[in-house]
């Protein structure tokens, strides 16, 4: 048997990659408008890096890390995200000394050894966006509108905002006290039970129907909010409505981390089943702290290209994409040296700025129109030995099946003219 891709992993291949290009592109494109900078990491970091940066009680962290011993005997792992790596950067280069908030983007693999299903993967691809050293509301609202204006620029329409704030240093002890009294007196089982007291508000994330039924009563951050997260909250509310982003508030949505704060927020979309959510982000004011950094407040998404290829997919939307990787125009020579002077022309077109290709492999005509036609080229150029001695090329309409007689001087000129239509 020949060998397979790991389980929970796939190859993008032509045409659905280009949709993968085309969601990377349109997906960062806001965020490059607005002045952030690129980063690249590196794909494996110090485990330490995410035991710390992504909390050790988190599914991530516990289950879904992909570690491993090198050879110099270091534990390294595969990044299953990109914040920590971002915040690491940027304290080791000592970004936050200059001009803030450090504003940075990302795009890449990331690897978590979970359940493979549609729309979960064990490598998937995600871009980001990070903010770092500014506390102010229209920070978080920028942010929120670019992933907005990002799908929008896809042409998705089913994707919806979901919004929470998570409080911060002040009210959130109350809170998480409250949340841990009403969660103690649940059914719950024992490693449930364990992270009631490590990280109650990760309770409220546990998909299990059998949780979900519990905590209907739950108390919500909402009404143990303190006056300055209540007014940085209604600041971030307003500026979405007045950007004419639309949101839903969800009270239960919860990042399970101590040091995320504030803002909190998730794009879903109903077209991908269970994996419903197409990217999601927030606040996380005590990250750069727990890395060993100064006090440096934060706030960044990162969101899933594979899934927002299916939420594409469930609305119609690949066909655009996919005719990307079609040419312009295809060559078709037949003989020897048709084949070497249509090398030559195709070589002309591509310099020219044409999309082109031609035929390989000495087929006959049969053949290679069947690639021409294959192709998804608009024009086909046939250069066949009676041609070539009177120095012209047949240009072929592949739609309409026209076909003149064009000087091969005159080819690159012609076409060129023929395409900006
Ligand atoms: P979920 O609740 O679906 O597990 P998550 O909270 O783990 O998502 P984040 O860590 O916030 O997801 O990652 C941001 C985005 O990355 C998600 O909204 C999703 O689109 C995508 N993503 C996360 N995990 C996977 C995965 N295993 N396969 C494909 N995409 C993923
Ligand atoms: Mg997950």
């Amino acid at each position: 048997m020949t060998l397979q891709a790991p389980k929970g992993t796939f190859d993008w291949l032509p045409p659905r990659s280009e949709v993968a290009l085309a969601v990377r592109e349109a997906l960062t494109a806001p965020v490059r408008r607005a002045g952030y900078g690129y980063v690249e990491t590196p794909v494996f970091e110090d485990t330490a890096l995410f035991v710390r940066g992504v909390g050790e009680s988190t599914d991530i962290v516990s289950k879904e890390m992909y570690t491993f011993t090198d050879k110099g005997g270091r534990s390294l792992t595969l990044r299953p995200e990109g914040t920590a790596s971002v915040v690491r950067a940027v304290l080791q280069h000592g970004l936050h000394n200059g001009q803030l908030p450090v504003k940075l983007w990302y795009s890449g693999s990331q690897f978590r050894y979970e359940r493979a299903q549609k729309g979960r993967y064990r490598h998937f691809w995600q871009v980001g966006a990070e903010a770092l050293g500014a506390e102010d509301p229209a920070l978080d609202a920028e942010l929120i509108v670019m992933a907005a204006d990002g799908y929008a620029g896809l042409g998705l329409t089913g994707v919806r905002l979901l919004l929470n704030t998570l409080g911060c240093r002040e009210c959130r002890p109350a809170y998480r006290a409250a949340l841990q009294d009403f969660l103690r007196a649940l059914d719950l089982d024992e490693a449930t039970r364990q992270r009631v007291e490590i990280n109650p508000l990760r309770v409220l994330d546990d998909k299990r129907p059998e949780v979900q039924a519990q905590l209907a009563g739950a108390p919500l951050v909402v009404d143990h909010l303190c006056e300055a997260c209540k007014t940085y909250h209604e600041e971030v509310r307003a500026l979405l409505t007045a950007s004419g982003v639309i949101y839903t508030d969800d009270p239960r949505l919860v990042r399970g981390l101590d040091y995320y704060t504030r803002t909190t927020f998730e794009f879903v979309h109903g077209g991908l089943g269970s994996q419903s959510a197409v990217g999601g982000g927030g606040r996380y004011d005590g990250l750069s702290e727990m890395l060993g950094g100064p006090v440096l407040p934060g706030v960044g998404w990162a969101l899933g290209v594979d899934r927002t290829v299916l939420a594409m997919e469930a609305e119609g939307l690949l066909d655009r994409e996919e005719a990307a990787s079609r040419v312009q125009v295809y060559g078709v020579p037949l003989g020897e040296e048709a084949r070497r002077r249509m090398f030559l022309l195709i070589t002309e077109l591509r310099r020219a700025g044409l999309d082109a290709d031609m035929s390989f492999g000495g087929k006959g005509l049969k053949g290679a129109m069947k690639g021409a036609d294959r192709s998804g080229a608009g024009y086909a150029v046939i250069l066949g030995e009676r041609d070539l001695a009177a120095g012209s090329a047949q240009v072929k309409d592949l739609a309409s099946g026209d076909q003149t007689a064009v000087p091969l001087a005159e080819i690159v000129e012609t076409l060129k003219e023929r395409l900006r239509k």
